[in-house]
């Protein structure tokens, strides 16, 4: 007996590694399996043993990336991928200005970025009156001078310094809200599809904010600056990656568009990393609760792209409800206090604990090209705001 239980106990391991081995060689879908049941991993798909009549067979495998997000990344645009495709369809009352010159296609990447921002976010805001629509691109700066005055909005030193290199914004007044849009004349070799439908989604998304918030608040009036920019960075990336999956776009965006939020934060990230790589994990977070980042010319790379980082982290997190319902309570309370009520964490120690580390991460993440600061993993000093 006792030889034999020694026999027993060697083979025994022997057999079940050797089983899994062939199991696992063998899962594709329809092809033979030994024990029903048992589940067996191939690249990102999960197969099953099941009974086919008298046969045991792999069925034809689960998708497991498309199920479970794996990463806060992709958890995020899930979130955002569900919420887009449970909205009704929406038509915000839209006026469109459009200038004889400006480029058509253009004009129409635009317009279908806004009008799928208009769409996603109708539960949180509604344009309550005419919301004029003004593209100037190609011509004169008093031809959108004169129609912006129209609307009873001046165009600030700003925008008539930087009218001939292009830009859009969205303004609110006392009285409603205006979108904007100027450049060059463009031609439709370099319209860049996928960024111009984010640009869409993005200034639109600024007069939702002004809906929520009741006011403007483009400089920490009311949310921090890099709430501001960064969750229109963030929405824009993430909706404009929408769009073709509903086939809201017609042959001439489609052939232009790639589907590529991580090649676009790239970009991004490319232009801006140096400043964000070139810091401590301390010395980014020192940054971050400086006033002039909240209030004041925060520069792109904090504020646009950190900040649609520290947007999707929270997202990811405690849901789209949620972050906006820190916003709402920002209204009648400083926003530190209500991301406190809201998030149940202090501010100052979630940056120190979970933002500043996720932002640092995915930086180093898309551009590995360039070194991280050594101490760019490193704990986070603190003290509670
Ligand atoms: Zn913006």
């Amino acid at each position: 007996m006792k030889i034999r239980l020694i026999a027993l106990l060697v083979i025994t391991p022997l057999l079940l590694s050797s089983q899994l081995s062939t199991s696992h060689a063998a899962a594709k879908a329809g092809a033979k399996c030994s024990t029903v049941g048992v589940k067996s991993v191939v690249g990102t798909k999960t197969f099953t043993c099941v009974k086919s009549g008298k046969k045991l067979i792999w069925d034809k495998g689960v998708n497991k990336a498309t199920l479970i997000p794996k990463t806060r990344e992709e958890k995020a645009f899930e979130l955002v991928r569900a919420a887009y495709l449970a909205k009704p369809a929406y038509k915000a009352p839209i006026t469109y200005v459009v200038a004889e010159k400006s480029n058509q296609s253009f004009f129409q990447i635009i317009k279908t970025g806004t009008e799928a921002s208009a769409k996603f976010f109708q539960n949180y805001y509604k344009p309550h009156s005419e919301l004029p629509f003004i593209m100037a691109d190609g011509v004169d700066i008093e031809w959108m001078i004169s129609n912006m005055s129209k609307y009873g909005f001046e165009m600030d030193h700003w925008s008539r310094g930087a009218f001939k290199s292009g830009w859009g914004n969205a303004h609110t007044n006392s009285k409603g809200s205006i979108l904007v849009y100027t450049g060059m004349p463009s031609t439709e070799k370099n319209i860049y599809a996928f960024g111009n439908l984010g640009f869409g989604v993005h200034e639109y998304f600024h007069v939702v904010t002004a809906g929520i918030l009741g006011k403007e608040s483009k400089f920490g009036e009311v949310i921090p600056r890099w709430a501001y920019e960064g969750s229109a960075s963030f929405f824009g990336n993430a909706i404009a990656e929408l769009l073709p999956e509903k086939g809201e776009l017609d042959m001439w965006q489609k052939t232009r568009f790639k589907t590529f939020t991580k090649s676009m934060r790239y970009y991004n990230v490319k232009e801006r990393v140096p400043v964000l790589h070139s810091l401590s994990s301390q010395q980014l977070y020192n940054t971050f609760i400086a006033p002039e980042i909240d209030a004041g010319t925060c520069p792109q790379a904090y504020c646009y792209t950190a900040g649609e980082l520290l947007t999707e982290v929270l997202l990811a997190d405690y849901g789209i409800d949620k972050y906006f319902s820190w916003w709402r309570a920002s209204t009648n309370t400083p926003w530190r206090s209500a991301f406190e009520k809201t998030f149940g964490i202090n501010f100052n120690q979630w940056l120190a604990e979970v933002g500043i580390l996720y932002v640092m991460e995915e930086a180093s993440k898309v551009y590995p090209e360039q070194p991280a600061n050594p101490d760019y993993k490193k704990k986070i000093e603190f003290t509670k705001s």
